[in-house]
């Protein structure tokens, strides 16, 4: 199969890319790469009223981002252009007329032209799928296809086949909505003397209520994951994993894992299911690992527009300590930024969470009180648990309200070091603030 490996990525730029369309890519992607083959990228771009600039841009830029190069197509070139439907008129004019010349097109009163089927059982053998015949006899339940229209251009069918036999595509790998297109284009294939090539569908993706995943879900754009400041290979690692996995344990694969191990064997036929929570947890494994410094760089943009410091000790070594605890770039400054503001908001969950403690204000008070005696503020965290005790309390019972009065959240940043980053005045006015509520 080496070398010959021809694999395309279709859009139709009517929107922008979504998880779908970044997963056909993905998988073509990978497969042409694994065997050393072409990944082509091709415009159907033939709904003229429905395409826009904006589109193609947003496929584009979401292609690059995510690192799927391909060998042909937009600023690529290569032997088989214009890789834009809507410029291959010509083309599909040839591969009509040779339809024409052997009867298999006929024109109906109002101008389009069908295809005549053969009136036969056509088998197809998928490599996701497995094998599916369509019966043809019944003209009533399957009658001529339209390929022309009264206008002169030609329909999806017509032209999603003729590039790619005139492409050289060696493997069709796309979304399970093509299924029952395929034995339509075979029998195209068939008329067109031209041997097919391999077919691969690939399972549906559906959203958290089980429905088929729609544009208008959270997390359907791949803009979304840009915008949140999402690794592209944690990305990569995520689409991969919708649908197809090599039955093992393992879930992170490096891209050069991914393109070793992908195959089309290991495609499940159950619809995969799209979960943004292991899409955030994906991203925080990345995250995690990466060098400390680089996390920090790579997080300033996130903090400028956040309109929090870039520089000082307190940045840096809040930054350094939210590093395994948030999901994206852009969860950095909702983790931090009550450090660098005095009348930061209260998280309601946690509120109500402080409000369920009966002793809590007469513990925060006499922490208050301690603290203020305090002259080594390196002691005083010991002194929440010292405090608690002595009020004939458990120092569980203070820690938590201690966390909400300090930083207004819940969870996030080490108890001990935000004390250590805030210092005694500042800690002593925010338990005086929260105390005031
Ligand atoms: N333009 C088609 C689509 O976006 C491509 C179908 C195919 O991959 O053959 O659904």
């Amino acid at each position: 199969m080496s070398n010959t490996v021809r694999t395309r990525f279709a859009p139709s730029p009517t929107g922008y890319l979504h998880l779908g369309g970044a997963r056909t890519a993905l998988f073509n992607w990978l497969f042409a790469r694994q065997h050393k083959g072409t990944f082509v990228l091709r415009v159907e771009d033939t709904d003229q009223a429905r395409n826009t600039e904006e589109a193609f841009g947003a496929i584009y830029a979401g292609m690059e981002w995510m690192g799927l190069d391909w060998d042909e197509g937009f600023q690529k070139g290569g032997d088989y252009g214009p890789y834009n439907q809507s410029e291959r008129h010509d083309i599909y004019l040839r591969w009509f007329e040779k339809l024409e010349k052997d009867g298999r097109v006929y024109q109906e009163e109002d101008g389009a032209w069908r295809f005549r089927f053969e009136r036969k059982e056509v088998t197809m053998t998928d490599l996701v799928c497995g094998e599916i015949t369509i019966d043809y006899t019944n003209e009533e339940i399957n009658p001529d296809m339209t390929v022309r229209r009264p206008d002169g251009s030609f329909t999806f069918h017509f032209v999603n086949v003729v590039d790619d036999l005139e492409m050289k595509i060696s493997h069709v790998i796309r979304g399970e909505d093509h299924l029952m297109n395929t034995p339509k284009h075979l029998q195209l294939y068939e008329a067109f003397g031209v041997e097919p090539p391999q077919f691969a569908h690939i399972p549906l993706i559906l959203n958290d209520n089980g429905k088929k995943m729609s544009k208008r879900d959270e997390g359907a754009a791949v803009k979304d994951y840009v915008d949140l400041g999402f690794f592209p290979e944690a990305m990569t690692n995520f689409v991969a994993l919708l649908g197809w996995n090599p039955k093992s344990e393992q879930e992170i694969f490096s891209i050069s894992e991914l393109i070793e191990k992908f195959d089309l064997a290991h495609i499940n036929r159950a619809p995969a299911r799209f979960d943004l929570k292991k899409a955030l947890w994906m991203n925080q494994q990345y995250l995690a690992q990466l060098p400390q410094d680089e996390f920090f760089t790579q997080s300033l943009p996130y903090l400028e527009a956040a309109g929090l410091p870039t520089d000082g000790e307190v940045t840096r070594t809040a930054v350094a300590l939210v590093q395994e605890k948030v999901n994206s770039f852009d969860d950095i400054a909702a983790a931090i930024s009550f450090l660098f503001d005095a009348s930061f908001p209260y998280d309601d969950e946690a509120l109500a969470k402080v409000a369920k403690n009966a002793d809590a204000p007469a513990l925060l008070a006499a922490l208050k009180n301690n603290w203020a005696q305090l002259e080594n503020w390196d002691e005083a965290k010991d002194q929440i648990g010292a405090t608690a005790k002595a009020e004939g309390s458990k120092p569980g019972k203070l820690m938590f309200p201690v966390r909400v009065a300090l930083s207004g959240l819940g969870g996030g940043i080490d108890l001990g070091e935000i004390i250590s980053l805030l210092g005694k005045e500042a800690c002593i006015a925010r338990l005086e603030r929260f105390l005031a509520l």
